[in-house]
């Protein structure tokens, strides 16, 4: 699977660099140009990495860096830094960035610190199975089993996908094309009324068999899980 980096950096030339550098290593990239821009990524696009700078208009790293960790988000941030901002550095660390490098740094050193922080993520993901869940329902990724209370909910691999991809992005709406490349694939070349048809699926398996209203629809969007 392709690792989504997200580059928080203002300095156009540095942010261009890096993305040309990382995408040729098989990153997908999203570049932000000023904090708050940055910040909005982190949420509504879930990125596996983060490259912070700190010094960036809008809203500091160090900020970004702190409402990204207080939102419980664990992603692996490498900072930015200055040459000579040894207390930014510590702040940045203390925020809980996990990494940081200094400016000017060597393009090879930075790729492999985001290797080893894909790669630390990776290992700590599958240690920790992810447990997702709505109310009694909970989804077991390890046993890759869907239950409600006591009951076992018998899904297909797909219906299972979905429901799976809904819960992992709980209280955004999801749109039919992005689920679609999500669930069915890049490759998939079909309407996005599937959705809709599976959809329906797991209403009467889930919704309906046990009356709750847990997949919402957004009229003229697509889906929603709400917490
Ligand atoms: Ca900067």
């Amino acid at each position: 699977m392709e690792h989504k980096l997200l580059i928080i950096e203002d300095e156009k030339r540095i942010s261009r660099f890096l993305e040309l550098e990382l995408k040729h290593e098989g990153y997908e990239i999203i570049a932000a140009f000023d904090g708050r821009t940055g910040l909005d990524l982190v949420n509504n696009e879930k990125p596996d990495l983060i490259i912070l700078d700190l010094m960036l208009p809008v809203m500091s790293g160090i900020e970004v860096c702190r409402r990204i960790r207080q939102s419980k988000n664990d992603v692996p941030i490498i900072m930015l830094t200055a040459k000579d901002d040894v207390s930014d550095k510590v702040m940045g660390l203390d925020m809980g960035a996990d990494d940081y490098m200094t400016k000017p740094f060597a393009i090879e050193e930075l790729l492999a610190r985001v290797r080893v922080a894909i790669k630390r993520k990776i290992a700590s993901e599958s240690l920790m199975p992810k447990m997702l869940e709505y109310e009694k329902l909970m989804v077991n990724d390890q046993k890759r089993q869907v239950t409600y209370g006591d009951d076992i909910v018998e899904l297909t691999k797909k219906e299972y996908e979905l429901l799976r991809y809904l819960l992992e992005n709980k209280n955004i709406a999801l749109n039919r094309e992005k689920i679609l490349e999500k669930v069915w694939g890049y490759d998939y070349y079909g309407d996005t009324n599937v959705i809709d048809v599976y959809v329906r699926y797991l209403r009467s398996k889930i919704d309906q068999k046990y009356n709750v209203d847990m997949i919402k629809t957004v009229r003229g969007v697509g889906y929603i899980i709400y917490d």
